[in-house]
């Protein structure tokens, strides 16, 4: 008999392995372990008819699993999932299992002894003249006085130690069993909401709720955009809606993009649904992800709440998949495979039968485009909770501000003096800049070089100020002390330019000294529990000026900021990606949309240098369906998506010489199989020419079917085994970049 088996290693396909004829055969998602060359490894049953190779089979060496660890339905998921964006089946699955459950350890539980008296042990107690020591009889009371025993360790807290349960247990007097342990993910909460369920719904909220309960009723495949507006109350539909699905018997998956950065839904749900959910994201230990895992996987949970994997939670009889903040570019896995995740979503929603949601204030083009089309519902939200009104926006003209005040503005007028009024009323303040470090840039005024990464082609971020200044890469982490002189020229004139979150925190800061500021951004949360503890911090009222990047601008909710300024709106719309307008529109909207979210009305203040440009307009406005007309006509003249679909490819060589080669072939032959009904642009250096000291051309294709390109694809790198290592194919890429 033959199984197909997915191992984890990257590129390899599926593999046929001969079950011998005295072992019973693995049920498909059952672990095994498998010869691989000179290894032996774990992988995943995924088929019981395997294609039948030639040559010699070798026999699986163990089944680890009698029943399927993973059901049938997620490997059957996953396998999509790898062919669809062309990545390695055990890749692909190994990726969905938590961590422990890839290896051989077949159970990663923590368990802990418990002991409980018997009924030999409770005669004993009763017999005044039983043969126990003070401390046996001791013992022995106080486990009579529970109902189901005490661990050992509490025992040995109450000074029994593990010996004497041991001496009690061999002559039958207490039994010691073990017991699973599962760790608590929410031990400590990351953030409190007041999750009030009396609340009374607003009339939007309302038939938002009815519409969408109709549809979950329905028990069909149906996709639904909930197009609602910052603070419009979007958490509170999907909670009330899940609770109506789980009434109908149906299990529910929560996806939101970065639970760290968004704890308000996640820690929502756990309070509305207390032991009956479950967590997957990964800032969980190894071990509480498996105890979750295995908690989703028995049956234990009606709910699970978590990041981009947790589409391939275990969950049985899902009727509902909700993905929060659906256009939100976490949810694009960045390695292979590089999945979707709100894209899995929809496949497993079709293959469940269930309704899936997508939420957004600013939904991405696709999908918005889907719903104008009828292909999926749309659900809007127009107003926020309680009449409060959206932030008003101010443009500023940073031309303006550079003409009255010199070009190093950095906070321009109007911003200062709001900040400054902020501070008066005791009120909180975000200001945001999406670009890390001190300066962008070092430049030598004597010979005009840079202060380049020697592995990668950008310029080094200057960190820090004074003497624990450093340079360093955003993309390969070097690092090395600022130079007094130009490494170029030996010139001694070396200026700092552009600048960064950590400048604004020190203008802020200079300008209001006896303001509390603080900054969020990747740098400032690198140690485990900061972010946290700076999200508490700003909760409590410890903070009035929070500076950061776009990780200020997710799906906070904090009812006493009440003036966002956003410094350099226009940060990413420089960039050849057509996706820069979308994003700049996102991101201005989502980050303006966090002030004046409790009593008091907001504000939101956006430095640009281009107040013209229609996504900076129409963010300001906050007009989304504005936007989205004009942004898809861009899309549909100049065939991006949602009209066509794109893939983009990276081949990365040790010259340039080497990568433009290897591209103008893969080009050619990919040419050749297109005929007409793909295009083909490149080889071109990629945006980031050099990284990790290897050069890299792209290639993207564009192409109505998708399923086409991908097998030209395939085929031409089939050809060319020696570059599949060296190539990164990305299908329905994020970003072009
Ligand atoms: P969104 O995700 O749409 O931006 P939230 O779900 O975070 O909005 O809701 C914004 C705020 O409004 C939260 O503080 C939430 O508790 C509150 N809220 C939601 N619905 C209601 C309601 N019906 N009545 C009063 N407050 C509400
Ligand atoms: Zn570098």
């Amino acid at each position: 008999m033959l199984i197909s088996v997915a191992v984890p290693v990257p590129q390899l396909d599926l593999l046929t392995y001969l079950v011998p004829d005295d072992v019973p055969r693995p049920p498909i998602g059952a672990r095994v372990v498998v010869p691989l060359g000179s290894r032996v490894v774990t992988g995943l049953v995924v088929s019981h008819e395997p294609p039948q190779p030639a040559g010699e089979l070798k026999p699986i060496q163990q089944v680890l699993d009698d029943s399927a660890l993973v059901p049938e339905e997620i490997v059957s998921l996953a396998l999509w999932t790898a062919e669809y964006y062309a990545a390695g089946p055990g890749d692909t699955i190994a990726a969905m299992l938590p961590p422990a459950a890839r290896g051989l350890r077949a159970d990663a539980h923590k368990t802990r002894r418990v002991a409980a008296i018997t009924v030999a042990g409770t005669e004993a107690l009763q017999t005044p003249d039983a043969p126990l020591t003070a401390k046996q009889r001791e013992a022995l009371e106080l486990l009579a006085g529970t109902a189901d025993g005490l661990a050992t360790a509490a025992l040995a807290g109450r000074g029994v130690a593990a010996d004497a349960v041991s001496r009690l247990a061999r002559r039958g007097l207490v039994s010691v069993r073990p017991e699973r342990v599962d760790r608590d993910p929410f031990e400590a909460p990351a953030l409190d909401v007041d999750v009030d369920r009396n609340r009374r719904l607003t009339a939007e909220q309302t038939r938002a709720l009815e519409r969408l309960s109709a549809l979950a009723d329905r028990r069909e495949f149906r996709v639904a955009v909930l197009h609602g507006v910052t603070g419009s109350g979007k958490t509170e539909v999907y909670l009330r809606l899940a609770a109506a699905v789980r009434a109908t018997e149906r299990r529910v998956l929560m996806l939101v993009p970065e639970i760290g950065l968004t704890p308000a839904v996640a820690s929502a749900f756990s309070q509305t649904f207390v032991d009956r959910v479950a967590v997957q994201h990964s800032g969980l230990s190894d071990g509480e992800r498996h105890d979750q895992w295995q908690r989703i996987r028995r049956g234990d949970v009606d709910i699970v709440v978590g990041t981009r994997s947790a589409i391939f939670a275990p969950l049985q009889n899902v009727g509902l998949i909700v993905v929060d903040e659906e256009h939100d570019a976490s949810y694009k896995q960045d390695e292979s495979p590089r999945y979707n995740g709100r894209d899995v979503a929809v496949v497993r929603g079709q293959r469940a039968g269930a309704l899936v949601l997508l939420g957004s204030a600013t939904p991405s083009l696709e999908s918005y485009h889907h719903a104008t089309t009828g292909k999926y519902e749309r659900v809007t939200l127009e107003r926020r909770v309680l009449d409060r009104p959206l932030a008003a926006v101010t443009v500023v003209d940073m031309r303006e501000e550079y003409a009255a005040a010199g070009p190093d503005v950095i906070l321009g007028r109007t911003l200062a003096a709001a900040i400054g009024d902020r501070l008066g009323r005791g009120e909180q303040s975000l200001v945001l800049l999406n670009r890390r470090g001190f300066s962008t840039a070092v430049f030598c005024r004597q010979c005009a070089g840079t202060l380049d990464c020697p592995n990668c082609s950008v310029s080094l971020v200057i960190h820090g100020e004074g003497r624990a200044r450093r340079a360093r890469c955003h993309y390969c982490n070097y690092s090395a002390r600022v130079p007094a002189a130009c490494p170029l020229c030996a010139g001694p004139y070396l200026e700092q330019t552009g600048f960064g979150t950590e400048r604004v925190e020190a203008e802020v800061t200079k300008a209001f000294p006896r303001a509390r500021v603080a900054r969020l951004d990747r740098d400032a949360v690198r140690r485990r529990g900061a972010l946290t503890a700076l999200l508490s911090k700003l909760k409590a009222g410890d903070i009035d000026v929070l500076v950061g990047t776009q990780m200020i601008a997710k799906g906070h909710d904090f009812p006493r900021v009440t003036l966002v300024g956003i410094v350099s709106a226009d940060v990413g719309l420089g960039l050849a990606d057509f996706r820069a307008s979308e994003r700049t529109f996102q991101l201005i909207t989502q980050v303006a949309g966090r002030a004046g979210r409790g009593d008091q009305p907001g504000e939101a203040i956006v430095q640009t240098l281009y107040p013209d440009h229609y996504s900076i307009q129409l963010a300001c406005r906050q007009d989304y369906p504005a936007f989205y007309e004009r942004e898809v006509k861009f899309r549909r003249e100049m065939r991006y998506p949602p009209f066509v679909s794109l893939v983009n490819l990276v081949i990365r060589a040790r010259t340039f010489a080497g990568a433009m080669d290897d591209g103008a072939d893969v080009a050619g032959r990919l040419r050749e199989a297109a005929g007409n009904s793909f295009a083909v642009l490149g080889p071109a250096p990629a945006p980031l020419g050099k990284l990790r000291g290897e050069f890299r051309v792209q290639i993207l294709t564009k192409g109505a079917n998708r399923t086409r390109m991908r097998a030209a694809l395939q085929a031409v790198l089939a050809a060319r085994p020696d570059l599949a290592k060296r190539t990164t194919v990305d299908i329905d890429p994020l970003s072009v970049l």
